[in-house]
């Protein structure tokens, strides 16, 4: 197959931007990777060990009741306050609501001092989190070509503008179903794409008629032996003609939606006119973009093409916002599309950040708390760090070799259980650069002598001089 035309007609491209889930908060919730959910039983009780969640059982059961009032919308107006020690699992439980609530609900999360930035104001930063967490799932009938890849030939030809150089005119793509092959011949913007998804022959693909736009299912059995076993999906040839109708579903967020629509590009399938819903030159997200987007989204969701996702917002820290974005926040919690918010805060009494003289339960004015249930967390036993820690660790696919489990759980328990999860990295690291796979109790040790966990550093900088001079 020649690599060397390319085609002169544009492939029609999706306007917007890809589904929502950046790579910062990716990471950030990265190390949740192990909590597939709230671990509790029929009967709503947490035992001690389930879906990655150990302890913290009363918490958990108190979780299960929101999610229930959520599922029956007696939630709304409402708020979740996590309020617990550094470490004790608050995010790790907001990530479990958001599981138990059903798959693709986003899960935004967001650290209170995150709303603080020169370029963007308070409020807006809190809006387009909001916006961010509420889901659309879209669904969407096109007519595709099916089938497992037998063939892909460019054809290709003089370029009749240019007067040099050559051009894809038309591919050959040959698919294969169980019912038998079919050779087709498709606009050359199909190569573009093909090319762009680096599609060979032996994978299972689905192109879309309209659009010209190809995605690989995965491959098929038929080519297993001789590509990378580990890597590749595996799938068996489509049952039914190459050429069918299907439904197909995307899921994107009301935020996608407002950025898509400040920077509209062009395209007729449905998820490019969901990227221009509204026609204007802007680049930036106002209120009023917002509303319109609010306004042709709900005629979707009429017409039964969109169905409405309520996700999660979580405010870490949420003693950090001030007065303003709690009045703010009030006011999002009264909206028609309000996601679930859960909060959470590691502080006691203190002053409401912005005012003088107002003093409450954990930094938020009363008329917040009045509308929140509180949940609090317990900090861990020694044995619940270990266990853990044993589970963070098979998940990173490390290896603890004796006593370093009992190490590392007393140093939790010292400190806390996300020091002892935080020294798992750098240990491996240490275990590779002395040549092991495996991490001894001398990677700790020497991590002891580079590192101070929170507490002690605080009692070094309390002494008079600063712990730093020996
Ligand atoms: P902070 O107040 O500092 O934000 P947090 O209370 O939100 O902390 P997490 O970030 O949820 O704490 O927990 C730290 C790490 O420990 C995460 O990797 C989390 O998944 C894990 N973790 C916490 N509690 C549990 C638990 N009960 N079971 C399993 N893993 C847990």
């Amino acid at each position: 197959m020649s690599a060397a035309g390319s085609s002169s007609a544009p492939v029609p491209h999706n306007a917007l931007p890809p589904p929502s889930g950046s790579s910062a908060r990716t990471s950030r919730i990265a190390s949740h990777s192990h909590i597939k959910g709230l671990g509790l039983s029929g009967e709503g009780l947490a035992s001690n060990d389930n879906a990655g969640f150990i302890g913290q059982t009363n918490a958990r059961e108190a979780c299960g009741v929101v999610v229930d009032l959520i599922k029956s919308r007696k939630f709304s107006g409402r708020a979740l306050l996590l309020a617990g020690a550094p470490g004790t699992g608050k995010t790790a439980l907001a990530l479990a609501i958001s599981h138990e609530l059903g798959v693709k609900v986003p899960f935004c999360p967001i650290v209170g001092s995150e709303v603080y930035s020169t370029e963007v104001k308070k409020t807006e930063v809190l809006s387009e989190t909001f916006r961010r967490a509420i889901g659309l799932r879209i669904k969407e009938t096109k007519e595709v070509y099916e089938g497992e890849v037998t063939e892909l030939t460019p054809t290709e030809a003089e370029n009749p503008l240019s007067g040099y150089g050559k051009t894809v005119s038309h591919v050959i793509v040959g698919l294969k179903t169980v019912k038998g092959t079919k050779q087709l011949r498709l606009d050359p913007s199909i190569y573009e794409s093909i090319m762009k998804e680096k599609i060979v022959v032996g994978d299972v693909v689905y192109i879309e008629a309209n659009t010209g736009a190809v995605k690989r299912v995965g491959r098929s059995d038929a080519y297993a032996s001789s590509y990378d076993l580990e890597s590749e999906t595996y799938v068996p040839l489509p049952k039914g003609d190459v050429h069918k109708r299907k439904q197909l579903v995307q899921d994107v967020t009301l935020g996608d939606l407002d950025t898509a629509n400040a920077r509209p590009q062009g395209g007729q399938d449905i998820m490019s006119v969901m990227g221009s819903l509204v026609r204007s030159g802007r680049t930036e997200v106002t209120e009023k973009l917002r509303r319109e987007v609010d306004r042709v989204v709900k005629g979707y969701v009429d017409q039964g093409v969109a169905e409405v996702v309520p996700g999660v917002v979580f405010i870490d820290e949420v003693h950090m916002l001030d007065i303003e974005c709690f009045t703010y926040l009030n006011a999002l919690l009264e909206s028609p599309m309000a996601p679930t918010v859960i909060l959470a805060t590691n502080r006691g009494r203190s002053l409401v950040r912005g005012t003088d003289d107002i003093v409450s339960a954990h930094g938020v004015p009363v008329d917040l708390l009045d509308r929140c249930l509180i949940v609090k967390t317990e900090t861990y036993s020694r044995e619940q760090v270990a266990k853990v820690v044993q589970v963070r660790a098979n998940v990173e696919g490390l290896k603890l070799g004796s006593n370093v489990l009992d190490r590392l759980a007393s140093e939790g328990e010292k400190a806390s259980l996300r020091y002892a999860l935080q020294l798992l990295t750098p240990a491996s690291i240490l275990a590779g650069l002395a040549g092991r796979t495996q991490i001894e109790l001398e990677d700790i040790g020497e991590l002891n002598e580079l590192f101070l966990d929170a507490k002690t550093s605080a009692r070094a900088v309390n002494t008079t001089d600063g712990g730093f001079n020996g």
